[in-house]
């Protein structure tokens, strides 16, 4: 009987169900409680980004292949199974079956998880793994943005960021659920100044605009928030601290082994035994590899206790954002390029809170 009314009840709660007429009605979404003594934790990270996006590609050195695998910028947990099937396709060339990872972040995991479905078995060897990596202070939300710089993006990069982009999304797709921590939720996306629309056709991004359902821009008295610019789509939300533990469990428990060992240089690299080696090492490429164009972009976020009330996530006004993650809500909106260090900065803090907490104070109903 309760499966029965399921359905009803979601539907009512739809955001994006239609009145009667067929017109919108307003969303009732829940606020977001921002105040200073809900912050259960201040965190920041670097993203490795390149600004003619991320590296996959073959090299060969001596009697071993490398296949890099690095660079993703803001969006490594959203590209992740795409470049590693990309990377492991490239992989396959080679004809070689002993082979390493190094790397235990979402990229190197998820590397390792698709080798392993094609029959390899990988080791994995990283200097560090969750919840210690990068990829864990990520927020989650499945979009490739902050991939790339547009003007020095190659049309073989366009290639690889769609291909990358579609099979993730659908990857994705099937991890839905609480065991990966994957979930469907609708996204605002919030401007005071501008309208929102698609990207323009030269950028890569709108190579991939159609996978999001239910892209809709919406009128003033469409939803609650005080800015006179939204869009609401759907996409997913990726718990980072969930979903690396399942993967790191599927990994281990097909067979997988991961070593704690740090590298210096690429030449300790190349003294592995294995033959095929896939580098997975984020920003660590840069002293590894030499690739003088991964720079980092520090991140920082306030997490606020958990409200499982809020359905929904926000990007925007002015680049801040809120993810309603189950370890807490997620709030951020720092962009630092060039920045080197993880210390959160209590007036980024300040700021974020006071962004977010005017735009939650600012919604109707
Ligand atoms: C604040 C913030 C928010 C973000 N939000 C999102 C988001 O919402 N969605 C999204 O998709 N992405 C997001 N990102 C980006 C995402 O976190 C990164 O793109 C992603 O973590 C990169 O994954 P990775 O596996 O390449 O790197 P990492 O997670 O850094 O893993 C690198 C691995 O290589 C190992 N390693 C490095 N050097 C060496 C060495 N010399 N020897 C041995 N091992 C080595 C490390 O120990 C680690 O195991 C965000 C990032 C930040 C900072």
């Amino acid at each position: 009987m309760s499966a029965l009314l399921l359905p009803g009840c979601a539907e009512r709660r739809n955001p994006a169900a239609s009145g009667p007429r067929g017109t919108e009605s307003v969303p009732r979404l829940a606020r977001v409680r921002v105040a200073p003594d809900r912050v259960i934790r201040t965190i920041a990270g670097l993203r490795p980004f390149r600004p003619s996006g991320f590296v996959v590609r073959g090299e060969k050195a001596g009697d071993k292949v490398v296949i890099h695998n690095y660079g993703h910028g803001g969006a490594g947990i959203t590209l992740s199974w795409g470049t590693a099937q990309l990377a492991v396709a490239e992989g396959a060339k080679s004809g070689l079956r002993d082979c390493a990872v190094i790397g235990c972040g979402v990229v190197g995991l998820s590397t390792a998880r698709l080798l392993q479905q094609r029959g390899y078995n990988p080791v994995i060897y990283a200097k560090a793994t969750p919840p210690d990596t990068t990829s864990n202070v990520a927020g989650g939300l499945w979009e490739p943005v902050s991939v790339f710089d547009e003007a020095r993006v190659t049309p073989e990069f366009r290639r690889q960021f769609g291909e990358a982009a579609r099979f993730a999304f659908r990857r994705y797709q099937s991890l839905a659920g609480d065991a990966y921590g994957v979930r469907w939720l609708p996204l605002y996306r919030l401007s005071r100044h501008d309208a929102i629309g698609p990207p323009p056709a030269e950028s890569p991004a709108s190579d991939i605009e159609a996978l999001y359902p239910e892209t809709k821009q919406l009128a003033r008295g469409e939803h609650p928030f005080d800015v006179p610019y939204a869009e609401r789509r759907y996409t997913m939300l990726i718990e980072p601290a969930t979903y690396l533990n399942a993967l790191m469990r599927d990994f281990l428990v097909n067979g997988g082994r991961i070593a704690i060992r740090e590298f210096g240089d690429a030449a300790a690299v190349m003294a592995l035994g294995e033959k095929l080696i896939f580098n997975c090492t984020g920003l660590g490429a840069r002293g590894l590899f030499g690739d003088a164009e991964l720079t980092p972009i520090k991140g920082q976020l306030a997490v606020l206790l958990p409200q499982p009330e809020v359905d929904y996530m926000t990007i925007g006004p002015g680049g801040i954002y809120m993810f309603p993650r189950r370890d807490g809500v997620l709030l951020g909106g720092s962009f630092e390029r060039g920045v080197e260090n993880t210390e959160p900065d209590p007036a980024t803090t300040e700021r974020i809170l006071r962004q977010n907490g005017a735009l939650f104070a600012g919604m109707r109903g």
